[in-house]
């Protein structure tokens, strides 16, 4: 028989063995002897009161053995000699869009403008030593996407839109700790994702599909509204029948590709602001109700703030606990921040984005010109002005906390945890009002929600402009184009997701979707 059951356990308990067991038996009536095993099915922590407790939900087996297999089966095909389909991108969406085509028994031929996880690294180092971007190898352009060198948290809202346990027993069969199947709040951490990623591209080769990197596409035949072919920059032209275009939030050139086709887009609500980041101790001794340091069981605290100023949401948004400020842009001439953290999660810093709900039919009256791609520009606009308060190189515009709230410049900075380094500017008076004045009001707010928070020990930095595509690719309920028949926008890039795991989701979605229209 197997039992369910919710076990809590407070701080001096945790470090004692057997304590599931022993509460499992207590709390069952049980003798130990009668329970086979205790599987944690999910493990949260409640640190709203002092005395901090771990809330488990475990599988109690008893008189009977845990099943050694999963529910969640992957049986990839042989798919060498398959029909194909054309996926643009090898982020999550196109990682997972070409798995399930394999499982499907369809020939995924990939085509991704950025380098491999390992070569891709030497343009990360260009990027934060030499203020160098390369186009097409950067934070978010490569193999594994804009998810490789990212944080690897794996929560998401989107439970409605598909299996979310699948993706991550699928991440699990690549490589993925265990763990992040019983977390509340599942991470895998920027050390541990490039490896998970080339055991994907391994498989998906294995099983023959076909990836090639370094091959960015560049155009598109339509003839009848029916897509016919893609173009890549080295002049190759490759016939296709179905397309899933899953190129990310940050391909501009695709959407203004699609523009300039006349191909119907959408400007889209999205959100921006700024990256905020104190050390790790303040928000540990906030979240934690503690002086010094942090009880060694318990994970860097992280924080998730969310205030109402004049109408519009100001929030946190991916929040990283002992982790990095990464610059995330995608091209020279721009500076975008954005945060990772390793598995452990034990860097000094906790830094996280602190965005502005931004409204596409009301904050955007002066960039009407560019029609579906005006959030667009006005997100390139904010990276220009960044780039330029930093000092033209990838050197981020900064701000200490308070000084950014009482409109005063900065003396000096704190130190921080991004590479190239920050200059001290008017941040306050820089950014749009509809950003500025909102971001102030806002943390304000924060330091009466979270005691401490409100500090000029932490960094504001510019600008966090990436949170989510400024553009809609619109799709039928078949998920193909509303006009283009055998394209499939897909994941961020499209609109349809806000992450690793929803785009993944996706990716999956959008692969069925192409296979049923063969
Ligand atoms: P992307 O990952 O953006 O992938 C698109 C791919 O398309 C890229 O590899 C790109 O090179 C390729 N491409 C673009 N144009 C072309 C072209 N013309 N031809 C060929 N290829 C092209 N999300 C989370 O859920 N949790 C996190 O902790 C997290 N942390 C992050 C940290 C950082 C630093 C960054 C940058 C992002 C983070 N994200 C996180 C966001 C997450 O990475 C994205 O939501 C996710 O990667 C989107 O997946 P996607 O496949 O739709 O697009």
């Amino acid at each position: 028989m197997v039992k369910e059951i919710q076990l809590r356990v407070n701080l001096i308990e945790e470090r004692k063995e057997n304590i599931l067991l022993y509460k499992a038996s207590k709390q069952l009536s049980l003798d130990k002897s009668e329970i086979s095993a205790v599987k944690v099915l999910r493990k949260s922590i409640d640190a709203r009161k002092k005395d901090i407790i771990f809330n488990y939900k475990v599988a109690v087996y008893i008189n009977e053995n845990i099943p050694e297999k999963s529910d969640y089966i992957f049986e990839y095909k042989d798919v060498s000699n398959a029909k194909e389909i054309h996926i643009i991108g090898f982020g999550p969406a196109g990682m997972y869009a070409a798995l399930r085509c394999i499982e499907l028994g369809y020939k995924p031929v990939v085509l991704e403008r950025g380098k491999n996880v390992q070569d891709r690294r030497r343009d990360l180092k260009a990027i934060n030593q030499d203020h160098f971007v390369n186009e097409d190898s950067n934070y978010c352009f490569g193999e594994g996407g804009a998810g490789t060198y990212s944080d690897g948290k794996l929560y998401t809202r989107s439970l409605k839109r598909g299996d979310v346990r699948r993706i991550f027993e699928n991440l699990v069969y690549h490589g993925a700790t265990e763990q992040i199947l019983v977390d509340a709040h599942p991470h895998i951490g920027t050390n541990k994702l490039p490896k998970i990623i080339e055991n994907i591209r391994e498989n998906i080769l294995k099983y023959g599909g076909e990836i090639h990197f370094e091959t960015r596409v560049t155009d598109f035949t339509v003839k009848n509204n029916k897509l016919q072919a893609i173009q890549l920059k080295n002049g190759t032209e490759m016939a296709v029948n179905s397309v899933i275009l899953a190129t990310g939030h940050s391909a501009r050139d695709i959407y203004e590709l699609l523009h300039k086709k006349e191909i119907a887009l959408k400007a889209k609500s999205f959100a921006m602001g700024v990256r905020v980041e104190h050390p790790q101790e303040i928000i540990d001794q906030i979240q934690y109700h503690c002086s010094g340091e942090r009880d060694e069981l318990l994970p860097a605290a992280a924080y998730s703030l969310v205030h109402q100023v004049n109408n519009r949401g100001v929030y946190s948004f991916c929040m990283c606990p002992g982790g990095f400020i990464v610059p995330a842009a995608t091209a020279n001439g721009e500076v975008v921040v954005n945060g990772m953290s390793p598995s452990r999660r034990n860097n000094r810093f906790a830094n996280s984005g602190i965005v502005v709900e931004l409204d596409i039919d009301k904050d955007f009256k002066k960039y009407e010109e560019f029609g579906a791609l005006k959030g667009l520009e006005f997100q390139k606009d904010l990276e220009k002005i960044a780039f330029f308060a930093g000092g033209r190189t990838q050197t981020a515009p900064a701000q200490r906390l308070v000084d950014f709230v009482d409109g005063k410049l900065s003396t000096d900075l704190n130190d921080c945890s991004y590479q190239p380094g920050l200059k001290s500017a008017p941040l306050h008076s820089l950014l749009p009002k509809i950003i500025g004045s909102r971001l102030r009001k806002g943390f304000a707010a924060f330091g009466q929600k979270m005691h401490g928070y409100y500090t000029n020990e932490a960094n504001v930095i510019g600008v966090e402009s990436r949170t989510s595509s400024p553009v809609n690719i619109p799709r039928k309920e078949n998920l193909e184009h509303t006009e283009i028949e055998g394209l499939f926008p897909c994941g961020e890039g499209g609109g349809y997701a806000g992450g690793i795991v929803s785009a993944a989701m996706d990716g999956e979605r959008c692969a069925e979707a192409a296979i049923a229209k063969f």
